[in-house]
């Protein structure tokens, strides 16, 4: 039996902070579709190469480059108590992949977790992600201890190339094209469960802790 998770949300709505956060807690790792094609474009992967431009655009990378990938990633030994999805499925295509590979005993969370563009835009233009271990931080809500430098390992705090007010923007259209759609399709299934995303992580995950299956 394995625990999966799968966060859904627009951009910016908090899934990524909420995903750690969980892995703490059920000691399940995270896979975040949007990390590891970061990692491949960085490294310079054919998979990165073909990645590259699709995500500097703000679009969707191909279905077939990331269901390879995740799939390949969670049948990974490490996965076999489960995996916290941060960032798949966007897309019904990678929605009915993971139906495919689910067993009838596997526990399966799917959150969605809400805000409104406003909110989104304010957030995503304040972030700043350590570029050595990752770790997300906000100017004004969630600023490091000395400006520029990670709290927790030193690294060097960069905006990510997409999270400028051009591409936000266009993040949240294909977020409402293709990936808003799967809310209706765990709707249907009875498996969605949704959560504020304007709040406190921590608030937020009091919230996920009462009604997840764990
Ligand atoms: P966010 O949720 O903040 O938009 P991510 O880090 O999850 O950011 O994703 C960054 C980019 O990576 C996306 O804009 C898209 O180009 C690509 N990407 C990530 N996950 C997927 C996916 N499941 N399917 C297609 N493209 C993806
Ligand atoms: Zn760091």
């Amino acid at each position: 039996m394995r625990n999966i998770f799968i966060l859904l949300g627009p951009p910016g709505a908090g899934k990524g902070s909420v995903a750690g956060e969980l892995s703490l807690l059920i000691k399940v790792p995270v896979i975040a579709s949007g990390d590891l094609l970061r990692e491949n474009v960085r490294n310079g992967t054919p998979l990165g190469l073909k990645a590259k431009k699709y995500m500097e655009a703000g679009e969707l990378v191909p279905d077939g480059i990331v269901i390879e990938m995740i799939g390949a990633k969670v049948s990974e030994p490490n996965c076999s108590k489960g995996f916290i999805l941060d960032g798949f499925p966007r897309t019904l295509a990678q929605a009915e992949m993971l139906d495919g590979i689910r067993d009838a005993e596997d526990l399966f969370n799917v959150f969605y977790l809400k805000a409104d563009d406003d909110f989104l835009i304010r957030r995503l233009s304040n972030r700043r992600v350590c570029g050595n271990c990752g770790k997300i931080y906000h100017l004004v809500n969630l600023p490091p201890a000395k400006e520029g430098v990670c709290d927790t390992c030193g690294g060097t705090l960069v905006q990510r190339k997409d999270d400028t007010e051009e591409v936000i923007k266009k993040r949240l259209e294909v977020y409402k094209d293709l990936t808003a759609p799967l809310l209706k399709y765990y709707e249907d299934k009875g498996l969605l469960h949704v959560v504020a995303g304007d709040i406190s992580i921590g608030y937020m995950m009091d919230c996920i802790k009462k009604i997840m299956k764990w």
